[in-house]
């Protein structure tokens, strides 16, 4: 039998977003339920240092992310371990499945379900994916003690985790499309600086390849962007951080989107096409993505749903 339950305000994701929503939402005394979906603690989960969070030199990534919790239950968020399958947002009270069974009803909804990561979408890939290719550095680094790595993508992330991979790795080729970064400058110094890391411009990931039994990778096949000459790597381990795209599975069909899938959201406002619905964070901001402009678009989400619930009830 499916359990039934109503808040005023649901939060759909436990990153920065939906964490500073519960905060604030809970302050508002509108006692919101949050739902933290797969990923409790959303992306800075799966990295280490962060240095940008106003307050802190430095922090770790899921060490920040369990005070946001505290947080928020501190507040009076109710946090619930389960993930929403399915959303109606046709008519009010808005309607939300979770994988538990039980449906959430709500008189608002603030998404905030971020960003996952993108893969280059090689069969090759596909294959290896959790036997020698990964999309999180801090998961899986450790695997790779004394061995080659490939890392792929000139973002921060990619940065980021070239860096944290020379913990464990003998040497860390660096392959990005062009022969520029986009990470920050204080990000590329430190790659520069780093003698375990071999950056190789203009080369972009052909194939994996790697043994049947058991199976495991043993290299890539990388491709000159301009010649098409290709170079043979042997690597035991295959990072792909080349970029996130919005989890925006939930509300494809009903929100307007944009930018690759980007929920719209109106100008200076966290409020969608859907009066009641705002949306936050990652999975609206194809501009900024960080965790600090997350957390202040679910501040605003927060603020702008409760002053929407007042309106209704005048
Ligand atoms: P996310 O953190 O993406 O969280 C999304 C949440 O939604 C998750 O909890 C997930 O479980 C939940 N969710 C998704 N779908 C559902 C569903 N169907 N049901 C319920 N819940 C759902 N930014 C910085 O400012 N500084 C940094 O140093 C930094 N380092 C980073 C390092 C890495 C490796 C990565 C990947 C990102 C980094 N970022 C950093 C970016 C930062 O992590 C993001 O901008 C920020 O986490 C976005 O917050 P968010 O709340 O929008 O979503
Ligand atoms: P990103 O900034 O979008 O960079 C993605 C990188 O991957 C780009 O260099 C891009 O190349 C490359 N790329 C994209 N598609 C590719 C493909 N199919 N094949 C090969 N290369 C491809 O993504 P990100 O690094 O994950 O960062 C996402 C957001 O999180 C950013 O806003 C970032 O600032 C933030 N973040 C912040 C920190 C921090 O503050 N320390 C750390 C991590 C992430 P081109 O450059 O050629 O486009």
């Amino acid at each position: 039998m499916s359990n039934s339950r109503h808040t005023k305000v649901l939060i759909i994701g436990s990153g920065p977003a939906g964490y500073t929503a519960g905060v604030y939402a809970s302050r508002a005394m509108l006692e919101p339920i949050l739902v933290q979906g797969i990923e409790p603690g959303g992306q800075l989960t799966t990295t280490t240092e962060v240095e940008n969070w106003p307050g802190d030199s430095e922090v770790q990534g899921p060490d920040l992310m369990i005070r946001m919790e505290a947080h928020a239950k501190d507040m009076g968020a109710e946090i619930i371990g389960d993930i929403i399958t399915s959303l109606d947002l046709s008519e009010r009270p808005f309607q939300a499945k979770g994988d538990s069974g039980t449906v959430y009803t709500s008189d608002a909804i603030i998404l905030a379900t971020g960003a996952r990561a993108q893969w280059l979408g090689l069969p090759s890939e596909e294959k290896f994916k959790g036997f020698g290719v990964s999309a999180c550095a801090t998961c899986d680094g450790f695997f790779y003690r004394g061995q080659e790595i490939v890392v792929v993508g000139g973002g921060n992330t990619a940065v980021e985790e070239a860096l944290f991979l020379t913990n464990f790795a003998s040497k860390v080729t660096l392959i990005h499309r062009r022969d520029e970064l986009r990470a920050e400058q204080i990000l590329i110094n430190r790659l520069m600086k780093n003698e375990k890391i071999q950056p190789m411009w203009f080369h972009e990931i052909d194939e994996v390849y790697g043994s049947e039994a058991p199976l495991g990778v043993e290299g890539v096949k990388v491709k000159h962007t301009k010649t098409g000459e290709i170079t043979n790597i042997p690597c035991k381990g295959v990072f792909i951080a080349i970029g996130h795209s919005p989890a925006n599975e939930l509300v494809i069909d009903t929100l307007e989107t944009h930018m690759g899938g980007y929920v719209v959201t109106k100008p200076d406002s966290t409020e969608t096409s859907i009066p009641g619905v705002f949306a936050s964070g990652d999975l609206t901001d194809h501009k900024y993505r960080q965790a600090v402009t997350s957390a202040g678009m679910g501040c605003m989400a927060a603020l702008e749903a409760e002053r929407w619930l007042a309106e209704q009830n005048q």
